[in-house]
């Protein structure tokens, strides 16, 4: 059901999360746009500037895994500067509250565990690139030691360790899903009764799965976005607005 207005539907998810014993959170690229992060797909956004660079291209290419450097290096002073914005800190508030076991999300920018949930209970799917690692091996850089050697070097590192090379902590176009996330999302889903997807265009697979998935397991599903997403028939409650004016009366002390 559509909200007619964002004043009723705010209402109708404040008595749904008052009804609510256990709510996960869904998060995409919307949550984010307030704090300055483009998402991917509005006008202006990334995909509208870049043509993205799939994961065996980057193993393959020297060049690719330059360019993907230079373009995250160009998207510091946009991540560094992003503070959590009014959906973030409502979810933090309902987290406090003990009505969020953990949230699941698409996005890659750290802002829910800036707003203060613990890292344990936010589950990244497409990563994070607050950080880097070696795809070989593993191990965990800093992105400042990646610019360092980049600008030594003109050429994007590889690990001190085994000598593969060194990537954010994301998850690629064409990069295998990680499994314990996918299987702790899968478990969050099933066992929810308040499902909200926020800010996603829910057309990025296997993600965009989790809303479905909660619902067909008996949750009720709300979808918070301003535009339109192909599951918004099966949702109990679609709030086609703005998300920092949908969740902002949820932020709480
Ligand atoms: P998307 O770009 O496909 O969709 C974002 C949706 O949010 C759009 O439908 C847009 O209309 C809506 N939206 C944007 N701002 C809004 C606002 N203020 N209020 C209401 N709705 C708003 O994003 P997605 O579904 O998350 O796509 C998936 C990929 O995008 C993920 O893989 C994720 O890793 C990546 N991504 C993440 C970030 C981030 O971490 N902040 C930024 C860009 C892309």
């Amino acid at each position: 059901m559509i909200a007619s207005d964002l004043r009723s539907g705010v209402e109708r998810l404040g008595d749904m999360i008052a009804e609510a014993k256990t709510i996960v959170p869904f998060t995409g690229a919307g949550i984010s746009t307030e704090c300055g992060i483009p998402d991917f797909r509005s006008p202006g956004g990334i995909w509208t500037r870049y043509r993205p660079i799939q994961f065996d291209e980057f193993v393959a290419s020297q060049e690719a895994r330059d360019e993907s450097w230079r373009r995250r290096f160009a998207m510091e002073e946009v991540f560094a500067a992003a503070k959590p914005g009014r959906g973030h800190r409502a979810l933090a508030s309902l987290y406090r509250a003990g009505k969020i076991p953990a949230l699941i999300t698409q996005n890659i920018d750290n802002l829910h565990q800036a707003s203060g949930f613990a890292t344990e209970h936010v589950i990244e799917l497409h990563g994070n690139t607050t950080y880097a690692r070696c795809i070989g091996c593993g191990k965990a850089y800093q992105l400042d030691w990646v610019k360092r050697r980049f600008d030594e070097e003109g050429a994007a590192p590889n690990c001190t360790v085994c000598d593969e090379p060194v990537k954010t902590a994301t998850i690629s176009f064409g990069q295998m899903m990680p499994d314990d996330e996918m299987q702790r999302a899968t478990e969050l889903s099933q066992h929810c009764d308040l499902f909200i997807a926020i800010g996603s265009s829910l057309v990025v697979w296997p993600a965009a799965g989790f809303p479905m998935m909660a619902k067909n397991c008996g949750a009720r599903l709300v979808i918070i976005n301003r535009e339109p997403t192909d599951q918004d028939d099966i949702a109990d409650l679609v709030i086609r607005h703005d998300i920092g004016e949908a969740l902002g009366p949820f932020v709480g002390n």
